[in-house]
């Protein structure tokens, strides 16, 4: 299938490690231009040396308002955004009862004002082209939560709504706008912690990710990030030109509703 993509410019927040990076390379293998974007200097460096020539570095704390600004200017530069993924975000782990405002600020910020605030950035380049994409990586936790992280599981819900409210005012201007919701995505992060919870346990953190898949999601196993970046890239492309406003659940079956 061609997807016609290239020469088309992306922003991915968070792109430097994990979902994001691989979305990149999806989109970078299609001929796509892709600001890469992370706090850390150098993993976006890195990533960048990796993804070659297509890929733009631009470091940036999207969960801040000067943040947001800098990825709106590096996408001008890079000729103007006709896609974006608004990617980044990192799980929680709290209580309602104990958890401070100051908390809720920042996930609020990281996972809600970023998308706001980047789409009121980047939809007047998208306008200038005549079209654009916008893509909110959510997470199932968005509409089945896990207890241990109310603060994630309530500011995924509220990106959730964001983007099928964005999508009613963007398509009168030829932007579509979707929300993916992954479920069990093997990302370096996710290996992180596992080694940790087994370090003294005898090491075996594969094990340890296997028995999460086997209750969690009935496929009973991870996603690889390029088996989910392939679906972003399809979404990104014009062959998925009647898809607007819905919520895509790529999680193994791991949603246990219709
Ligand atoms: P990773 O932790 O592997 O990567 C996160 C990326 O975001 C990194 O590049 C990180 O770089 C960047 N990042 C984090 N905070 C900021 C910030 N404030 N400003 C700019 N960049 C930032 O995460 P995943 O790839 O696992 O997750 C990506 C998205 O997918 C998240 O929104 C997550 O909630 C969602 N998701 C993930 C699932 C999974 O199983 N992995 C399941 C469901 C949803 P740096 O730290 O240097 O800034």
């Amino acid at each position: 299938m061609d997807l016609r993509l290239a020469g088309r410019v992306a922003v991915i927040t968070g792109s430097s490690i994990g979902i994001g990076y691989a979305i990149a390379k999806g989109l970078i293998d299609e001929g796509v231009k892709v600001v890469v974007n992370g706090r850390r200097a150098d993993l976006v460096e890195k990533a960048c040396k990796e993804l070659g020539e297509l890929a733009v570095p631009c470091v940036a704390d999207v969960a801040t308002v000067e943040g947001c600004d800098a990825l709106v200017k590096a996408a001008e530069a890079a000729g103007g955004a006709d896609i974006l993924i608004n990617n980044a975000g990192t799980g929680s782990n709290e209580t309602i009862m104990d958890a401070p405002d100051e908390k809720w600020q920042h996930y609020l910020d990281l996972h809600l004002m970023a998308a706001v605030r980047l789409s009121r950035g980047l939809v007047p380049q998208m306008e200038n082209k005549g079209a654009g994409v916008i893509l909110n990586v959510a997470s199932i936790c968005a509409v089945q939560p896990l207890w241990y992280e109310p603060i994630y599981n309530t500011t995924k819900a509220a990106l959730m709504m964001f983007s099928k409210t964005l999508s009613l005012e963007m398509i009168p201007k030829n932007i579509r706008v979707n929300c993916v919701n992954p479920g069990l995505i093997l990302t370096p992060d996710w290996e992180k912690t596992a080694r940790q919870l087994t370090a003294d346990k005898g090491g075996d953190w594969e094990g340890y990710l296997q028995e999460i898949a086997e209750e969690h999601a009935p496929i009973k196993r991870f996603c690889q990030p390029d088996e989910l970046a392939d679906f972003f890239v399809f979404l990104c492309s014009d062959r998925a030109s009647y898809s607007v406003g819905s919520a895509y659940f790529v999680d193994g079956g791991m949603k246990q509703t219709v």
